[in-house]
This record gives structure tokens, C-alpha cells and sequence, in this order.
């Protein structure tokens, strides 16, 4: 079977993952397309044949050739197409956020519940990265013993000016906030951040920031948020257990030695550094829609939780205090 796939929001990651459906997976093709913006839409899909373009989300959503939906559009607008596609019975899959907030994800939650089915996989393509896949089966092994703490460092070179503060925490940090859970596998029960001293590069920014997960367990996680290092995109983690530690290693796939010193090359911006991620994400997803199977990535839950974590992010920021993490029982769908 070939998935035939309807993706709502054109712009820029939109545009990838209809790349790399069209291009780069198998057992998938692009067959509908909106944007906000109809001119974008048209010209995505004038650039490949097949694609039908559709006035909104909702038609998308609604159309007959179309047997999963991707949600690319911006964040506000993703409750509305993951609720309009768990009502048509459609497998989706939604870039994060899930939605805007906590309260907005319940709704998608208990909507997905009512269903009795797994039908919505929300984009934290972390989980699906080579390297953080080869961390989690050191730790799940036991290879380190009790996982005791995390060392993260999330660094960009710059960010667009559209970026605001909060985006610190619910855009870059968002990423770690869900990687902690899966690969510890346990919840978050408190946040906490520190304002270091301001790197002048980030004129209206409190850049860097450190954010502290306090997990289940104890075990606590700290992650550096760089948004404007200028020296390019770089992503670090290293677990430190009772017995051991385990690393993520280094990006570049060589390193130079010469003239008395060594070299290798640091990824640009995330598209390249996690593009096989990518990659892997949709195609996994693809086969099991191709199955008919439930989605196995990110849930609505794991949504709601980076939801609600963020939000207690934001609180801890601004207030400067340790803020616990209050979550709703958990469906039992998701267990
Ligand atoms: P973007 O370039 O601004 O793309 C969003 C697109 O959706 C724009 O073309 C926008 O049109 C369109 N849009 C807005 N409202 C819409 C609606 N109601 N119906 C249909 N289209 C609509 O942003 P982006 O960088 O691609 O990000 C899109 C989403 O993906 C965001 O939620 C972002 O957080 C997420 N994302 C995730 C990752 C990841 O690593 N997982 C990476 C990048 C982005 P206008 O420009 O005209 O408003």
C-alpha cells in the first residue's frame, strides 16, 4: 500500500517533510496540500504532479485521497487539524507542539481516548537519531548503572528575529524536555532555571539560559540553551550513571589531524544535524499507517507532557523559584 499523504502548512519544515515523502522514503506520496498562504501551496505543488492544493486544513483533513495528515502549519493552529483528523479517522502526524497549551492537549487527549485507538504522533524526532538511540541502549542495558544525573548543552548559531524569550524554553529546550522522558524513561516532576551572565550577541534575549529537570527517580538533568553561539549548531549530552558515563559523540563523521593540530566539521543549523532523524521518523511512521498500526512515537501524552513541562519552564523563569510539574492521571491508552 502506498500512504497517500495530506500536509497542512507549507513553510519550511512542511516543505522538508513533503521533500523527503516525495524524494527520499518509500511506501508514501504527497497527494494534497494547503498553506494560509494559497500561493505557497500552489507553488509546492506545481513542483510536483499529483498534488492537489485545498483552500484549508479542514478540506485536507476531509478529502477522500487522503489517508494521513501531516501538520507543518504554525503552532496555534495544530489542536484544531489533530482533533479534525482523530474525528475522520485519520492517522496524523503533527510537528510539536501539540498544541499552544497544557489545557489545549487535554482536549486532544480525551478526544484520542474516546477513540480507543493511538491515532496521533506528535514530531520529536530526537528519539529517532542514531546516536541518542545507541545513549538509550547503554543506559537501558545497564551498562552505567542507575542513570544519575544528565549533562545536555542545546547550542544554535543564531536564531530567526521572530524568536521571543519564552521560545527558549518552548521551542529549543522543548527538545531535551522530551528526549529526558523517553530516555530515562520516567516523568518530570520539577523544573528550575538559571540566568547566567547575557551573551551580547542575543540583543533581546536572557541567552544562555540553564534549565534543571528534576526526574521521578532524582536524577537530575541540566541543560545549556545557546541561541546565538555564532560557532554553529551543536548538540551535546552525556548521562552520568553509578558506575559509568555514556556520551554523545561527535557530529562530524571525520576529524583532521594535521600541522599539530586536530579538526572536524560542526553541523550548521539542526536541519543537517538530525536529517536522517528525519528521515527515519516519517518512514517509520508511514509503515506502520501502511500496517495499520497504532502510531509507536511520541503521543499525545508525550505532547501534553512537553506541554505542561514547558509551561512550568516558563513559570521557573520568570518567577526564579523550583516549579513542580502537575500532571492529569494518565489515560490509560498511553500506559
Ligand atoms: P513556517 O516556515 O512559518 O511554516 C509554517 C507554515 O504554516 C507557513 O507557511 C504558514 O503560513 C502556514 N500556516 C499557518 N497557519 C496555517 C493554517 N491555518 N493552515 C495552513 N497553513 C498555515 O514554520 P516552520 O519552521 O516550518 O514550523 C512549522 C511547525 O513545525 C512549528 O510548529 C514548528 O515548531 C515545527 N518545527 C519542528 C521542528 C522539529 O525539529 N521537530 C523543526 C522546525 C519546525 P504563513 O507563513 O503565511 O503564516
Amino acid at each position: 500500500m502506498v500512504v497517500r499523504i495530506g500536509v497542512i502548512g507549507a513553510g519550511m519544515i512542511g516543505q522538508d517533510h513533503i521533500r523527503r515523502i516525495s524524494e527520499v522514503l518509500s511506501g508514501c506520496e504527497v497527494v494534497a496540500v494547503t498553506d494560509v498562504d494559497p500561493a505557497k501551496a500552489r507553488e509546492v505543488a506545481d513542483a510536483r504532479p499529483g498534488i492537489t492544493v485545498h483552500a484549508t486544513g479542514d478540506e485536507v483533513v476531509a478529502d477522500p485521497a487522503v489517508d494521513a495528515v501531516v501538520v507543518t502549519s504554525w503552532g496555534p493552529t495544530h489542536r484544531q487539524y489533530v482533533l479534525a483528523s482523530i474525528a475522520a479517522g485519520k492517522q496524523v502526524f503533527c510537528e510539536k507542539p501539540l498544541a499552544e497549551s497544557g489545557q489545549d492537549c487535554i482536549d486532544i487527549l480525551e478526544s484520542e481516548a474516546a477513540t480507543g485507538r493511538r491515532s496521533v504522533q506528535v514530531g520529536y524526532m530526537r528519539r529517532y537519531d542514531s546516536a541518542y538511540r545507541a545513549l538509550k541502549a547503554v543506559v537501558d542495558a545497564g551498562e552505567i548503572g542507575a542513570p544519575l544525573m544528565v549533562h545536555c548543552v542545546h547550542r544554535n548559531p543564531s536564531v530567526p528575529g521572530h524568536y521571543r524569550k519564552e521560545m527558549m524554553i518552548t521551542d529549543t529546550a522543548v527538545h531535551e524536555i522530551d528526549a529526558m522522558r523517553w530516555l530515562l524513561g520516567e516523568e518530570i516532576v520539577s523544573t528550575q532555571v538559571l540566568v547566567p551572565r547575557k551573551n551580547a550577541n542575543g540583543v533581546e534575549l536572557q541567552d544562555p539560559l540553564i534549565l534543571l529537570l528534576t526526574m521521578e527517580s532524582g536524577a537530575i538533568v541540566d541543560v545549556e540553551i545557546s541561541v546565538n553561539i555564532r560557532y554553529g549548531y551543536d548538540i551535546r549530552g552525556e548521562v552520568v550513571g553509578e558506575n559509568g558515563t555514556v556520551s554523545l559523540g561527535e557530529a562530524s563523521p571525520v576529524t583532521v589531524r594535521r600541522e599539530g593540530r586536530f579538526s572536524g566539521h560542526i553541523p550548521v543549523g539542526w536541519r543537517e544535524r538530525f536529517i536522517r532523524a528525519y528521515d527515519t521518523e516519517i518512514q517509520e511512521w508511514v509503515d506502520g499507517v501502511a500496517a495499520g498500526r497504532p502510531p509507536a512515537g511520541p503521543s499525545s501524552w508525550d505532547g501534553y507532557v512537553a506541554a505542561v513541562v514547558s509551561e512550568a519552564g516558563l513559570e521557573a523563569l520568570r518567577s526564579g523559584a523550583r516549579v513542580d510539574v502537575k500532571l492529569v492521571d494518565k489515560p490509560a491508552l498511553y500506559t
